[in-house]
C-alpha cells in the first residue's frame, strides 16, 4: 500500500516527507482497503457493503468518475454522500469535499474510517499537533477523501496545499447555501465561485436537496459549472407516513404516541424555545428521556444534547427549527411537529430528517386552525414582501393540514411533482378515507353570503368577516357597511365559528369559492360555485378529522420483519462498540443491517457478508463480535427444549 501511494506521489512531483504507515490516516495503522475496484458494485459491495444503488447514484457515479460535472438533486436520505465516496475509493487522486458544518464533517470521516476508507478533515478544532499529522498525510497522499470549511478554500496556502495534493475532484455539499434566493445562504459560500479559477481543469459534483428552478440556475452559474450532467430525483419519500392530528390535549396525546414507541428515537419540534423547554420538561417528568435543543442555550449545552441524541442516550429531542441540518442520524423513526411549520418546504425539510436509513418513519402534525391565526398575527409585524412571502407559505401549510386528499399527492404536488398512485398507502387520508355529509344547505348558506355581501357593497371581503356575517356578530365592520341588514346575517348562528371558517376553506379548496393572493386576501364566488348556487346542486364535506390514533400506524412499507429480542441484544452490542470507540452506533452498522442480521442469523462470515451494511472493512472489525452474539442467542434458545431430546 505505502508504496504504492508513495509511486502516485513521485508521479505528481511530490516530495516524500516521512513514512505513511507513521502518518497513521487510517486508526490503529490499519491498512487502507484494496484499491481502485474496476466495477462498482463490486467496489459498493466490498466498501459499503450495499448490494444495490438507490435511485440515480449509479448514473451519478459514473459521470463523476467520467470526469464530468455534475448537478444533483436528490432528496434527503437519497444518499448524496456516496456519489462522491464511491469514486473516491475507484481511482486515484483526492476527493476534496466541501460541507458546511463542522460536526458533520467528523461524523463523516468516522463513517469512513469504520468503512476502512482513509478520510480527513481540516478544520479550525484540530490543535496543532493533530493538523500537522493530517497535513503530512495529505502530502503523501494517504487519504482519500479530505473534507474542508468552505471558508478554508479562500486561504491562499490552502489553495497552494490542494494544487499539490493531486485533487481530483470537488464535491459541494448543501451547494443551496451558495444562493441567496435559497432559505440557507451562508456568504462563505460565495467564495467557492473562485474554485473554477484557481483549478480550471478539476470537475465539481454539486450536491442539495433542496432547490427551486431558481437555486438550481444559481448553483450551476456561481460554481462555474460546465455542461453539467443534472440530476433530479422523485421528492416522495415512500417509507414515510403523513398524519395530521386535530389539537385538543395535544400534551397527552404526544406523550401516548412516544410512549407508544419506546425503544425509538423521534424529534419534537416546537415553535418556540419557551415550548421546546416545556415540552422536554414535561416529558421528562412523564418518564421519557428528552432533551431540549434552540439557539437561545448555550453552544456546548446545545452541543451536548445533541450528541447524546445522536448516540441513542436521549430518545427524543424537543427543538425548534434550529436543529437539524447536518444531524446524519439515520435511525429517527419519527418527527412530530407540535406546532404548525412556517411552510410546506419546512414541513418536507424538516419531516425528511426521519427514516433516512429507508426503514418506515412517521410523520406527525399536530394542527390547530387557532395555530395558524396566531402566525397571522406574527406576519402583521413583518414588512410587505415578507408578509406576502409568509402568508403564501402559511396557506399552502393550512390547505395541507385541513385537506382530505392523500397528503403526499399535495406535498409533493407543492414541489411541481405528480403522484400518480390513487391511494399512497402511507397517509392518513389514504389510510381512513374521512368520513363526508350532506354540506348542501351549508354551502347554500355560505355561498349566498358571499353573493348578498358582494351585491350590498359593490366589494368582496375576507373569510373572517364573511364568518362574522353568518353567525351574526355585530362587529365594527358589519355596522359600517350595514351587513347586519343581509337576509343571510346570522343564518349561521347554529353552527361555531371556526367550523364556519373550516367550511368555508373547504369550499375554496373545493373550488367554489376563489380565495385571492395577497395581504387583502377576499373570497369570491367562481364560476362553479354560481352554478352550484343556482342549480342546487349537492354538495358533499369532509367531516372534522378525528383525534389520531396514537397506536402505530399500519406499516404499509414493511420494515424488515426480525426477531426482536436478538435484534435488541444486537443493538446492545452496537452500543457497547460505538462507546467504545466514541462513534455514533450508526457508525458501527445502522438499524437496517441489525434488523437484517435478526432476520437471517448467519451462522459465518460468508453469510454475514451476504447481509446489506457488511462491507468487507467492517466483517473483518466486527464480524466476530456480532457473530459470537448472534450464537449465543441461538444457543440460550435452543436450550429449553434440551431436556425433552
Ligand atoms: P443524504 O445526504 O442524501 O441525505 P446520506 O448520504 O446521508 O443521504 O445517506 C442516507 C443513508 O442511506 C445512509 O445511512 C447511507 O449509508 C445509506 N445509503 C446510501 N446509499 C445506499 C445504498 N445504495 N444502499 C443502502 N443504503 C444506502
Ligand atoms: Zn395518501
Amino acid at each position: 500500500m505505502a508504496t504504492l501511494l508513495s509511486r502516485m506521489s513521485r508521479a505528481f512531483g511530490l516530495e516524500r516527507v516521512s513514512d505513511v504507515s507513521t502518518a497513521s490516516p487510517t486508526p490503529a495503522g490499519s491498512p487502507v482497503s484494496t484499491l481502485f475496484d474496476a466495477d462498482p458494485r463490486s467496489a459498493l459491495k466490498h466498501h459499503f457493503g450495499f448490494d444495490a444503488f438507490r435511485p440515480l447514484q449509479e448514473e451519478i457515479v459514473a459521470d463523476v468518475l467520467a470526469g464530468r460535472d455534475v448537478f444533483a438533486l436528490l432528496p434527503t436520505g437519497g444518499g448524496k454522500s456516496l456519489t462522491f465516496q464511491l469514486p473516491a475509493v475507484m481511482a486515484p487522486g483526492l476527493t476534496v469535499v466541501v460541507s458546511p458544518l463542522i460536526a458533520l464533517m467528523k461524523d463523516q470521516v468516522d463513517g469512513m474510517t469504520a468503512a476502512g476508507i482513509a478520510a480527513t478533515f481540516l478544520n479550525s478544532t484540530l490543535d496543532a499537533d493533530e493538523a500537522r499529522k493530517r497535513l503530512r498525510g495529505l502530502h503523501e497522499g494517504a487519504y482519500r477523501l479530505l473534507y474542508l470549511a468552505p471558508e478554508r478554500l479562500a486561504l491562499s496556502h490552502v489553495t497552494n496545499d490542494l494544487r499539490a495534493w493531486n485533487v481530483v475532484r470537488f464535491a459541494i455539499d448543501e451547494a443551496h447555501c451558495i444562493s441567496e434566493w435559497g432559505h440557507d445562504f451562508r456568504p462563505e459560500y460565495r467564495r467557492l465561485s473562485e474554485l473554477r479559477k484557481s483549478f480550471p481543469g478539476v470537475p465539481i459534483l454539486a450536491l442539495t436537496a433542496t432547490a427551486t428552478d431558481r437555486v438550481r440556475d444559481d448553483i450551476v452559474s456561481s460554481l462555474g459549472l460546465r455542461d453539467p450532467q443534472c440530476y433530479v430525483a422523485s421528492f416522495n419519500r415512500p417509507n414515510l407516513t403523513y398524519r395530521v392530528s386535530p389539537k385538543g390535549d395535544t400534551f397527552r396525546q404526544l406523550a401516548t404516541f412516544v410512549r407508544a414507541r419506546k425503544k425509538e428515537s423521534g424529534i419534537v419540534y416546537a415553535s418556540s424555545r419557551r415550548q421546546v423547554e416545556t415540552l422536554a420538561e414535561k416529558l421528562r417528568d412523564a418518564g421519557i428521556a428528552a432533551l431540549p435543543y434552540h439557539a437561545g442555550l448555550e453552544n456546548a449545552e446545545r452541543a451536548y444534547n445533541q450528541e447524546r441524541f445522536v448516540r441513542d442516550d436521549a430518545r427524543v429531542i424537543c427543538a425548534t427549527v434550529a436543529f437539524g441540518m447536518g444531524i446524519n442520524k439515520s435511525n429517527v423513526r419519527y418527527v412530530v411537529h407540535y406546532d404548525l411549520p412556517k411552510n410546506l418546504e419546512s414541513y418536507y425539510q424538516e419531516t425528511g430528517r426521519a427514516g433516512r436509513d429507508g426503514l418506515a418513519a412517521e410523520c406527525v402534525l399536530f394542527f390547530s386552525p387557532a395555530d395558524a391565526a396566531k402566525q397571522l398575527g406574527f406576519l402583521d409585524e413583518k414588512e410587505p414582501r415578507e408578509r406576502a412571502l409568509g402568508l403564501e407559505g402559511l396557506r399552502t401549510m393550512q390547505h395541507y393540514a385541513e385537506t382530505d386528499a392523500c397528503r403526499r399527492v399535495t406535498l409533493l404536488a407543492h414541489f411541481g411533482e405528480t403522484f400518480a398512485m390513487e391511494d399512497c398507502g402511507g397517509c392518513d387520508n389514504c389510510l381512513a378515507p374521512r368520513a363526508r355529509f350532506d354540506g348542501t344547505i351549508v354551502a347554500q348558506k355560505f355561498l349566498s353570503t358571499v353573493v348578498r355581501v358582494r351585491q350590498a357593497g359593490g366589494f368582496s371581503v375576507g373569510l373572517n368577516h364573511l364568518v362574522d356575517v353568518l353567525v351574526g356578530r355585530e362587529t365594527e365592520k358589519v355596522r359600517d357597511w350595514h351587513h347586519d341588514a343581509l337576509s343571510t346575517f346570522g343564518i349561521g348562528k347554529g353552527t361555531a365559528r371556526p367550523q364556519w371558517l373550516a367550511i368555508g376553506r373547504e369550499l375554496v379548496r373545493l373550488g367554489l369559492l376563489r380565495q385571492t393572493p395577497g395581504l387583502r386576501s377576499v373570497i369570491e364566488l367562481t364560476e362553479s360555485g354560481r352554478r352550484t348556487l343556482l342549480e342546487r346542486t349537492s354538495v358533499h364535506l369532509t367531516a372534522a378529522a378525528p383525534a389520531m390514533a396514537t397506536s402505530r400506524s399500519e406499516r404499509v412499507h414493511d420494515d424488515i420483519a426480525c426477531d426482536e429480542s436478538l435484534f435488541e441484544e444486537l443493538r446492545t452490542l452496537r452500543k457497547s462498540l460505538a462507546d467504545e470507540r466514541d462513534v455514533p452506533a450508526y457508525v458501527i452498522f445502522p438499524d437496517t443491517t441489525l434488523r437484517a442480521m435478526a432476520r437471517d442469523v448467519p451462522r459465518g462470515a460468508d453469510e454475514l457478508r451476504r447481509i446489506a451494511g457488511v462491507g468487507d472493512r467492517k466483517l473483518a472489525d466486527y464480524g466476530d463480535a456480532f457473530l459470537a452474539a448472534i450464537a449465543r442467542y441461538e444457543g440460550a434458545r435452543r436450550e429449553p427444549a434440551t431436556p425433552r431430546a
